[in-house]
């Protein structure tokens, strides 16, 4: 079974979170955006098979989002961290599986 490590309250059964996805860092706002990044950001994914980092949400904990960086195939969590507006990490975990 799959365990992660929520930033704030510890190593946990991923039944207690829930998926939410790829990270998809939204186009800068502002009127110059174009239409294909926009479509880009709303629609695609690149559903990586290998490490991809993506969002997980502690549902039956502290109801934090967190980022996760996977390897798809393995289920092997490299690291977890809480997200930060300048990308700055402020609390990160790590574990084998
Ligand atoms: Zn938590």
């Amino acid at each position: 079974m799959l365990r992660l490590e929520c930033p704030n309250c510890g190593v946990r059964n991923t039944s207690e979170f829930r998926y939410g996805g790829e990270q998809n860092p939204r186009p800068t706002p502002s009127t110059e955006v174009a239409d294909a990044d926009w479509i880009r950001y709303l629609y695609e994914r690149r559903n990586v098979m290998g490490v991809q980092i993506e969002w997980w949400y502690h549902r039956a904990g502290c109801g934090i989002w967190f980022l996760v960086e996977r390897d798809r195939r393995s289920n092997i969590v490299a690291r977890t961290w809480r997200w930060q507006p300048d990308g700055a990490a402020a609390a990160e975990g790590s574990h084998s599986p």
